[in-house]
């Protein structure tokens, strides 16, 4: 029976890129040393952190006036970081109330004395939609933050919102290489590696060039001027982790780019929105113009019948689709690495389950 792991993250990798990994652990390129073994500070990592760094410029096609950094903490981290190295005109930003994630966002930007405007809420859908701007945005605020797929609600934007000259610095944790965005549209984007990326414990920032480099005195470990400096070598970087997703960068760049990717994921999506949208048993609630290409959450309306669904979907090699505990139901997440057969077999492992339930 084959598996499939539908897990929101840590998610599912790339195959050959596990393989890859499994081959080279015992001695990275000849050296008798583990990945896990060899120095930052070597010529072997160099060309690991430097082709990992080229790869996703080229997959991104990001401008030479942005900085790549790459970061530990997590996407958490950047909710505090983001404010400390770029609100430091106003100390006052904007968010769009998309969920969870930004809700946390807003609450760690608050704890470092920034003012958080919230420009729009989807509450009033329980963020089943996006939100949108309520007015024009203020053109003294420092950023906009927003984040670019809901990983606990299932949307994402497509379009942004248009804010002016403010920038916008978004959250792309969930969506980063699953979707084409133009890195010229965004301040800053940020995105931990643990769902499209790679294992957890490394965080990609990327950053206009101008806007970073006037806070004062902040904790060296969330000073984006500094990790520029030192090309995000101040400290020991996570190196296994730089590894894995610069593997993980090639993949991507052999399956032909994001454009490319982006189908496929549309594909994928697709496939299981058009049964849910069908079934008279199960419902995915998302607004279908808001629907995110990673993470499709559904339920049938009955918490007992969701606990069924899961248990029987895990005994079918089909795993992780509980729903995140704060909105229940069942949640398929459907990342780079998720191949289409694994979508066909949720969706047809759905079909005899509501088959069986109309007996
Ligand atoms: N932002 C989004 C959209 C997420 O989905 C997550 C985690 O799932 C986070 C931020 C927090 O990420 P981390 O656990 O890497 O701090």
């Amino acid at each position: 029976m084959s598996t499939y792991n539908f897990s929101a993250g840590p998610a599912v990798m790339p195959k050959p890129v596990i393989e890859q990994i499994q081959a080279e652990l015992p001695s990275f390129q000849g050296s008798e040393m583990s990945i896990m073994e060899i120095s930052h500070r070597s010529q072997l990592f160099d060309q690991v952190i430097n082709d990992a760094e080229a790869d996703l410029r080229d997959l991104m096609a990001i401008p030479d006036n942005y900085h790549v950094l790459f970061f530990q903490g997590g996407g958490t981290l950047q909710f505090t970081a983001a404010p400390l190295n770029l609100a430091t005109k106003h100390h006052h930003i904007g968010l769009l109330d998309s969920g969870h994630w930004a809700s946390r966002a807003a609450d760690e930007a608050r704890r470092v004395n920034t003012q958080v405007d919230i420009l729009g809420t989807a509450a009033a859908t329980h963020f089943t939609a996006l939100p949108t701007l309520t007015a024009p945005v203020d053109q003294n605020l420092d950023y906009v933050h927003i984040t670019t797929n809901n990983t606990i609600e299932g949307t994402a934007y497509t379009t942004l919102p248009v804010t002016g000259n403010v920038p916008l610095v978004a959250d792309m944790s969930s969506n980063f290489l699953g979707q084409v965005y133009n890195v010229s549209d965004f301040g800053m984007i940020f995105a931990g590696a643990q769902k499209n990326l790679g294992p957890a414990g490394l965080t990609i920032v990327i950053v206009r060039d101008d806007l970073i480099g006037q806070a004062q005195n902040l904790p060296s470990m969330l000073d984006y001027q500094l990790f520029a400096d030192k090309r995000s070598m101040f400290n020991t970087p996570p190196v296994f982790a730089i590894y894995a997703a610069g593997l993980v960068l090639k993949w991507l760049k052999q399956q032909g780019g994001l454009k490319v990717v982006e189908q496929h994921n549309r594909t994928k999506a697709n496939l299981l929105y058009d049964f849910l949208d069908q079934s008279k048993l199960f419902t995915c609630q998302v607004k279908p113009t808001d629907r995110s290409l990673m993470n499709v959450p559904f339920v049938t309306g009955t918490p007992a019948l969701d606990a069924q669904v899961i248990a029987g979907a895990t005994q079918h090699g089909l795993l992780n689709l509980k729903g995140h505990r704060l909105v229940g139901g069942m949640r398929a997440s459907l990342y780079n690495a998720m191949p289409l057969a694994g979508v066909q077999a949720l969706v047809d492992y759905l079909a005899a389950f509501e088959a069986n339930h109309a007996k």
